[in-house]
Formats: structure tokens, sequence, C-alpha cells
């Protein structure tokens, strides 16, 4: 059964016009959908019965359910969230002050493969549609309190954006549409390990998004351990974060994963340095964190914190703004890398990671 939210806003006026409705009635389902995100037919009060029953017999009103929240004792939240044909993902929910920061997912697993990360053990499994990204943001909301909203989106969590464009780029616009949810583009940070094609659409698409790029190293051999499947040399990537977001006074931030002995060491922050030193950027540290069946079989570990801020200081002497991520909601596998397939077994022949 298709979800409401899955439909464009043509099509929603068509189906509610089918439906026996007028086209401004379109206009007031959507806003339930996007504004007050209404999991009900029976929330849209508005709306007359005999539409919303016209309307409940083909079509369920979101695409997606919370089936499991986990909540860290730093306040870190977690949400599985699972589709209608049972796969799952995690959203997770940051408060930090003021701030409050939602990471949403984009597949079902990932295809990249970084070595250090548990939402690449098991290869992908399937895209998420713009309706199930969209949605995550509806999730959390409505599980924020009295007084809080959501005031930054980080589009990190389990996939790689870049290679589900046609699902991620229909979800900002709705995400970011004042008539949808309405969340500022700068606000909006997407994160991808590097993919320059890919990059230019997306930048094409709207580029007053924020863009990271997950580098982990600076040198093409190392970076290539790292992440098995980068096929792009890192200077061809990082020419193509600042072609098409630099040149927009947009900041690009390289995010490094840091892995104690692998890519901590001092000619990691040298080669850092040579190849980012002139672009206007941060890089943003953070120290792996753990994961058992990942120490066990890549034998890595997190650097400790005076190599962290080792590392920090090389680079700072380099003229690079640097800043370093505090582990959030380790408790509960929130943390950055730590985001997995739960509760699903892999699919058959799925790669290692
Ligand atoms: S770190 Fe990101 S790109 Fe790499 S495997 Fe994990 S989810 Fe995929």
């Amino acid at each position: 059964m298709t979800a409401l939210t899955e439909l464009s806003d043509a099509e929603l006026q068509d189906l509610v016009v089918q439906a026996g409705g007028k086209a401004f009635q379109a206009r007031q389902v959507a806003h339930w959908l996007w504004k007050h995100g209404v999991t009900d037919y029976a929330q849209m009060r508005n709306v007359p019965a005999r539409l919303r029953d016209a309307l409940a017999a083909a079509h369920a009103v979101q695409a997606s359910r919370v089936r499991h929240a986990d909540l860290a004792e730093d306040g870190t939240e977690k949400l599985l969230v699972e589709f209608g044909d049972g796969e799952t993902v995690e959203c997770v929910i940051i408060p930090d002050g003021e701030r409050t920061t939602l990471c949403i997912s984009t597949q079902v697993g990932c295809p990249v493969g970084c070595v250090f990360c548990a939402s690449g053990m098991f290869g992908v499994r399937r895209n998420l549609t713009a309706a199930e990204i969209a949605e995550q943001v509806l999730h959390a909301r409505a599980r924020l309190g009295e007084g809080r909203r959501l005031t930054n989106l980080v589009v990190m969590g389990m996939g790689e954006p870049m290679l589900n464009l046609d699902g991620l780029l229909p979800a900002l616009r709705r995400i970011h549409d004042p008539d949808g949810i309405g969340m500022g583009a700068r606000r909006i940070t997407v994160s991808t390990s590097g993919y320059p094609r890919q990059m230019e659409r997306f930048a094409a698409a709207d580029p007053s998004y924020n863009l990271a790029v997950s580098l982990h190293a600076a040198d093409d051999r190392l970076r290539k351990q790292l992440v098995p499947t980068a096929t792009s040399p890192v200077a061809e990537i990082v020419a193509a974060a600042h072609r098409y977001f630099g040149q927009k006074g947009r900041e690009v931030t390289y995010e490094v994963v840091l892995l104690d002995g692998k890519n901590d060491r001092p000619r990691d922050a040298d080669a850092m340095i040579a190849l980012l030193g002139q672009l206007p950027c941060t890089v943003n540290l953070i120290p792996w964190n753990p994961v058992e069946e990942i120490v066990a079989r890549e034998g890595l570990r997190r650097p400790q914190t005076l190599r962290v801020d080792a590392f920090a200081a090389a680079l700072r002497a380099g003229g690079l703004k640097v800043t370093v991520r505090r582990q959030r909601g380790a408790d509960r596998s929130a943390a950055c890398g730590q985001l997995r397939l739960r509760q699903s077994p892999p699919p058959a022949g799925a790669p290692a990671g």
C-alpha cells in the first residue's frame, strides 16, 4: 500500500481530486503530513471524513514506523525505523545544549565497506525512497519534548548518500521546503566518501547545503586500505568538493576517523596539510568508536587522547582549522560508525565490508 508521503504534490492533488475532494484539500493533507507529521487519518481534523475514508482505503499515511527507541545516558536517542518490507535503518537524535542534531540514513546497509564501519559490514540491501528518508525527520521531531526543535540535520547515518541521489534529492527538497518540513538548507549537511560525478549533480540541485567529505587519509594508498571501494583519487574528490561548494562560499568539512597507528601518524598529518592546507575547510577528527567484531577482524584500535591531540596540533600548526568530535551515545551503539543493520540477517552472499 503506497503511503501518502510517497506521493509528489501533483500526485497527491490528483488523488484527492479523484477521491472527490478539491485541490486546496490536497494542500491541507500535505500540511498535516509534513508540518504536523500525523500518523493517522483521524488527526487530519479539517479534512472531511468522507475524503479521509476514500484516501485511507488505498493509502497508508506514512511509509515507516519507529520499531524501537534507545536512549543513552547522555541524552542521545537512537531510533530503529522499520519500512513496509520489514527492512530497518537507524537514525540518531543528538542533543547538545541549544542544538539538537539528527543523523539520518539513506540506504539499508552500505556498499562502501569502510574497514572501521559497522554500517557497511553486510553490504547494501537497498536504497531508501525519498519518503523513507524524509520520514526519519518526522519521527525524530515527534519525539522532542515541548520547546525543543531539530536545529541541524546531518546525512551521515547508514549508506552513501551520493549513491542514492534519486531518493536523497527529493527528500531534501521536502525537508527544506517551507511548505514541507521547513528546515533551512544551511542547517543541512550531507556527507560523502567521495564520488566527484555525483557530487556535481548534488551541487547542481542546490549548492546551499553543506558538504562533508569522509576523507580518512590524504594518501591514495592508505585511503584505499581504509575505504576499499574508493576509486577516485583524493585530489579529484577534493577538487570536486571545492569546485562546487567552496565557490559558493560554503565551507567544506573533511571528516577523518582516526585509527591508532593507521592514519594518525605525523606523516599522515603532513600529507593532509599538503592536500588541504591552502583550502577554506575544516578538518573534523573523529577518534574511532570500537565495534567488537571489527576489533576482532581488523585489529583496529581507538587512539589515545594524547595521540589525537598531537595529530590535531600538527594539523593546526600546518594552518588547518580542526575540530575533534566528542563521543556521543556510545553506550547504545549510536556513535559514528556504529549504526548497523539490526534484527535482520545479512543478504545471501553479502560482502563482509
Ligand atoms: S563509514 Fe559511511 S561510507 Fe563508509 S561503510 Fe560506513 S556508512 Fe558506508
